[in-house]
């Protein structure tokens, strides 16, 4: 349902729940954030409230200057700490909007490769897409924008993966998602309303784009895997 993603030059735990907090207008279930921390990927996941993560997180930190984070309006499978975002499969965690149509013969065809699943979401099986093209020998990018070309629906996503410091892939297909410029910071947000106290300088995704981003900047492909220019805007909003 809300979908934010930093690459900081701080902790963002924090900053990842306050701008998941201003994604609560949308409603929500569960929440949860992933970080890498010194090359590690973890997550905390709680339903619920907000303030339910943000307890756990005062009892089990998520050290980590890299991060994603959603609140989920569940679709698939029930609401649950399980079924909560992120998804994670081995290096790679994910937190999704909308719905992947065509789950049922991704699931099939990981099934036959012998992966088996820990949740019923639509989502999981784009992270365990994602970890076995890695495993095939994939990067992170070329694994996630593989996995991309095979789904179906209105959706937008954001990847993070194990000893990657500096990336978050996004993509938006039928779903909004913007992409924020800091100073040495960049941030993923499926409203602009949850970067604004972050920053006011906004690129937005168009339909069918892809985004690799790092602290440098973002790098954004079309729908047909060309290079595409999008304006950066600034934006006013009440912060
Ligand atoms: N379809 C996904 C799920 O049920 C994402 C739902 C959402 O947009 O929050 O987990």
């Amino acid at each position: 349902c809300g979908i934010v993603g930093v690459l900081g030059d701080h902790e963002v735990a924090p900053t990842l729940v306050e701008a998941l907090k201003r994604l609560e207008y949308r409603g929500y279930d569960s929440a949860g954030i992933a970080t890498v921390n010194n090359g590690v990927l973890d997550r905390r996941r709680a339903v619920g409230k907000l303030v339910n993560l943000s307890d756990l997180l005062v009892h089990e930190p998520l050290p980590g200057k890299s991060g994603i984070g959603h609140t989920r309006w569940a679709t698939h499978g029930a609401p649950s700490v399980n079924n909560a975002h992120p998804h994670r499969a081995g290096a790679v965690a994910v937190v999704h909007n909308g719905i992947v149509e065509n789950y049922r013969e991704l699931r099939a065809e990981l099934a036959e490769l012998g992966i088996s699943f820990a949740t019923e979401t639509d989502t999981e099986t784009v992270a365990l897409m994602t970890e076995r093209y890695m495993r095939e020998g994939l990067g992170p990018v070329e694994a996630a924008f593989r996995t991309l070309d095979k789904l179906e629906g209105a959706f937008a996503l954001a990847f993070l993966f194990d000893g990657e410091e500096d990336l978050i892939v996004a993509a938006r297909k039928g779903s909004p998602l913007a992409i924020g410029h800091g100073d040495g910071e960049m941030y993923v947000g499926s409203d602009a309303i949850a970067l604004a106290p972050l920053t006011d300088r906004i690129t937005y995704l168009e339909e069918g784009d892809r985004a690799i981003v790092t602290r440098k900047g973002v790098e954004i492909s079309d729908a047909n895997g060309q290079r595409a220019n999008r304006q950066m805007r600034r934006i006013k909003l009440d912060s």
